[in-house]
């Protein structure tokens, strides 16, 4: 079956007050952001007979701004514009190059970073370095307002926690204080655009007196169910010298958090295998 639009209604708040009051009153409503992953389900009749919540008159949602401690990018912000941020690329590079990767302009220009999150794919590209990031989401409702750090947002493949009647608002990266030493985001496709990732990493790690690691964090997507933080591995490292056997050991408790499948666009064996390389090489301090 094909989308056929006469067969929807859609709701076109033109405030967060007024989108929140509408998806109150008709959870079953369905949120429309860029339209990217949406129009795919549209295009084969998904979304016939349903009302649909128009969010791209909520302009306040579209905003990145800065905060004394903290960056906040607003949920309707697009790929292309987190990407070009001065303030993005400056603190949180990572997620600007992760969002460089999405798609490709067309996909960029409409995309946005609450639609990425809200889809919870496995191989969503912007997951990675907000695990690492530390971000926090913050949610709205007709209850009231809610944050939740990004580590709980994800329950499963295209599942999250969100409660009935939630939107996203905005995305909130608090300052890293230190600069990392070294930092990361890598993503491994079948091209260099309009490709889904096999695996995809985000790492920053500081370095302190002699050589002792102060701070690690690392994060894979598309090799789990949902993106994750490496947490073993850097309990591991936190606190000790990058030792040959210390990397060999995080690379080993790399495969406690992750658990890569095989499908059409890789296998199991090689997500495994590229994503423990570039953990090593990252530990090593080698970019290539
Ligand atoms: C050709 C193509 C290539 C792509 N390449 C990539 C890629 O490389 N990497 C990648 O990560 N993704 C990719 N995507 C997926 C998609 O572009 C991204 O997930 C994008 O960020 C979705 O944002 P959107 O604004 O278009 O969301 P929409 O399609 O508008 O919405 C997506 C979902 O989120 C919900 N939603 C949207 N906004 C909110 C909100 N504020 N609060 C609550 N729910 C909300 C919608 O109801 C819907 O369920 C690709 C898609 C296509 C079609």
């Amino acid at each position: 079956m094909r989308g056929a639009p006469e067969t929807m209604t859609v709701l076109r708040p033109k405030s967060a007050k007024e989108a929140v009051s509408l998806y109150a009153q008709d959870t079953g409503a369905m949120p429309l952001a860029g339209g990217t992953d949406f129009m795919v389900l549209w295009n084969i009749g998904l979304f016939n007979n349903r009302k649909i919540l128009d969010l791209s008159g909520v302009r306040d949602w579209r905003k990145i701004s800065a905060t004394r401690t903290s960056v906040v990018i607003g949920a309707l912000a697009t790929h292309a514009e987190i990407r070009r941020h001065p303030l993005i690329l400056k603190e949180f590079p990572l997620l600007a190059e992760a969002c460089a990767t999405i798609g490709a302009a067309q996909i960029q220009n409409r995309g946005t970073l609450g639609g990425n999150i809200a889809n919870a794919s496995p191989a969503g590209d912007t997951f990675p370095p907000l695990l690492v990031y530390e971000a926090v989401v913050h949610l709205v409702s007709a209850r009231g307002k809610r944050e939740l750090p990004i580590s709980e947002v994800f329950a499963g493949v295209k599942r999250t926690t969100l409660l009935k009647g939630e939107l996203i608002e905005s995305v909130e990266l608090p300052s890293l204080g230190k600069r990392p030493t070294r930092q990361i985001f890598r993503k491994v496709g079948m091209r260099l655009a309009q490709a889904i990732s096999k695996t995809a990493a985000a790492g920053l790690l500081t370095l302190g007196k002699g050589g002792v690691v102060e701070d690690f964090r690392f994060s894979f997507g598309s090799i789990a169910q949902t993106a994750v933080r490496l947490t073993e591995a850097e309990s591991l490292v936190v606190g000790k010298k990058l030792a040959p056997s210390v990397i060999d050991e995080a690379c080993r408790l790399m495969e406690r958090n992750v658990s890569p499948i095989d499908d059409i666009r890789s296998t199991r064996e090689y997500r495994l295998e590229v994503s423990r390389n570039i953990l090593r090489r990252f530990l090593e301090g080698n970019r290539t």
